[in-house]
């Protein structure tokens, strides 16, 4: 039988990451320990992503520029 949803008949639920049918999205209970390794991985990658977004942004100041190019020498001097 043709599906509407396709390959997207799962979807992962949003607070648990689970992949839930899209017949169970109303009875779908999330699993309290999976939610909460789902938040927490979902926190760090958040915090990564700014750390990197922060790191980049960094980089591009004065201060930042003279660590890079002091690092860089560092790893030179060092091989
Ligand atoms: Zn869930």
């Amino acid at each position: 039988m043709f599906s509407f949803f396709g390959e997207h008949e799962y979807m992962p639920c949003e607070e648990c990451g689970a992949s839930v049918h899209h017949a169970a999205r109303e009875t779908h209970v999330c699993n309290e320990e999976r939610r909460l390794d789902f938040q927490r991985f979902r926190q760090i990658r958040s915090e990564i992503a700014r750390f990197e977004d922060e790191f980049t942004r960094y980089l591009r100041t004065p201060e930042g520029r003279f660590h890079a190019w002091y690092a860089e020498r560092d790893r030179r001097r060092a091989a």
